[in-house]
């Protein structure tokens, strides 16, 4: 049995990027004192005045009192340095995406906070258990994934690594509830819940782009379904060179067919809306997505370039494929234990991806297909595409006994 300190009323976030930003609004909203720390002072300074400037914009929008707001911001202030955050029941990491700098970080932290203290990481993807690895309190650590703008998104996805206490983990879910949040408990593998799904459905987008889709097609047929967004339109709003970088890196990934349209627009500078050019066209000052005729030209020469013979790909054909991509995935995420119930897939699918309300998220979307002409529809695909279209274990087991996730 650990010690946890099980009601958090006094935290500490780690990085003053835009993770931390809303992190530090979401803990302050809820009436948590939070001391800030980030290495780049100016960042820190720039990260405070940033916070109040929100606050003091819901005030005049009418949506929060002055007093609420001045209280909010006395919650917050600017810690030097480790030292002084040694009396913090909570520590919320959100420095780079980089697992040495995590780890060396929870290092530090371990040996200066009080034994019953919860570290948390913001990770969307690393290895939790690596994380908790290196303190001498595993059990006190968890993931803690936010979604951008954290402040605004609803979900939080709550990480439980090997070694997590059901104790630590109740005091982030009390947490999550005090923030307004709706909180999934996910295992730990690489994306959780969420990036794990994401990364086979763009996997998908971005290998139709190379049979003959145009990304505007793709994203159409998406946002045709309901989605707020479709993928292509999502990686200009968060930056096409992210994954760029971080291949380049890492040395991983950056021969991968699939992502060499990414890498030719990266080349040319068009990294997403923030440089006004990315798989669309944006005017200055403007968010407004436009169809641009030179990133249909790229994509042609790209996938031409790899020795495609480029057909034409139809909206039903983009759906399917993009859909049932989330759902095989999600069969093997519940299979896995990685997800406790196909219910909970569908509210990460709806409060942090866009997934249509009205189709209640993907794997009830599945049911209601009945998963025995979903499981023939993934079998046809496999024939026709290869094998990371074979059915998940699980969806077969279902199909085969007539029954949907929501009874399993
Ligand atoms: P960011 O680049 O905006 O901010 C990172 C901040 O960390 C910077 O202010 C930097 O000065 C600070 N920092 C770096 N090293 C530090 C150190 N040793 N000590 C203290 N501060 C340090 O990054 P971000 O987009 O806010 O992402 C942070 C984390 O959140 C990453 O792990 C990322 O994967 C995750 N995340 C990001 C998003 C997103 O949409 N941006 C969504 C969910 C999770």
């Amino acid at each position: 049995m650990s010690q946890t300190a099980v009601d958090i009323q006094h935290a500490a976030v780690i990085g003053a990027g835009t993770m931390g930003r809303g992190i530090v609004m979401c803990l302050a909203n809820a009436g948590v004192r939070v001391q800030w720390v980030d290495n780049n002072p100016q960042m820190l300074e720039q990260a405070l005045l940033a916070v109040a400037e929100t606050y003091a914009h819901n005030v005049r929008q009418g949506r929060i009192e002055q007093a609420e707001a001045d209280a909010r911001i006395a919650r917050v202030s600017a810690a030097a340095d480790y030292p002084a955050i040694r009396e913090v029941d909570l520590v919320i990491e959100a420095v780079y995406e980089n697992l040495e700098l995590k780890q060396q970080i929870f290092r530090q932290l371990d040996a200066l906070l009080k034994p019953e203290a919860i570290l948390a990481s913001n990770t969307s993807a690393l290895d939790i258990d690596a994380i908790a690895a290196v303190t001498q309190r595993p059990q006190q650590v968890l993931g803690l994934h936010f979604f951008s703008p954290a402040h605004i998104m609803k979900l939080l996805e709550v990480v439980r690594g090997a070694r997590t206490a059901p104790e630590v983990l109740e005091a982030a879910l009390a947490l999550g509830r005090r923030m307004g949040k709706v909180s999934v408990v996910a295992g730990n593998c690489f994306g959780f819940i969420g990036n794990r799904m994401l990364n086979t459905y763009v996997l998908e987008a971005r290998k139709m782009l190379l049979e003959g889709a145009f990304p505007y097609q793709v994203d159409a047929a998406l946002q045709g379904f309901g989605f707020a967004m479709g993928p292509f339109r999502m990686y200009d709003v968060v930056g096409i060179d992210l994954g760029w970088r971080a291949r380049q890196l890492d040395g991983v990934g950056q021969d991968q067919p699939e992502v060499q349209v990414d890498n030719r627009l990266c080349e040319l500078g068009r990294f997403g809306q923030k440089s006004g050019n990315g798989y669309y066209h944006y005017e200055p000052g403007s968010r407004q997505a436009e169809h641009d005729l030179e990133v249909d030209a790229l994509v042609q020469q790209v996938s031409e370039g790899l020795g495609y013979q480029r057909r034409p790909i139809g909206p039903e054909e983009i759906l399917e494929r993009c859909l049932l991509a989330l759902v095989n995935e999600g069969a093997k995420i519940l299979e896995e234990g990685i997800a406790e119930s196909a219910h909970d897939i569908d509210l990460v699918y709806l409060n942090g991806y866009g997934f249509p309300k009205d189709q209640g998220g993907p794997m009830s979307w599945a049911d209601r297909q009945g998963l025995a002409a979903v499981h023939q529809r993934l079998l046809r695909l496999e024939a026709e595409l290869g094998e990371h279209w074979q059915p998940a274990r699980l969806l077969t087991e279902l199909a085969q006994a007539g029954k949907g996730f929501a009874e399993r």
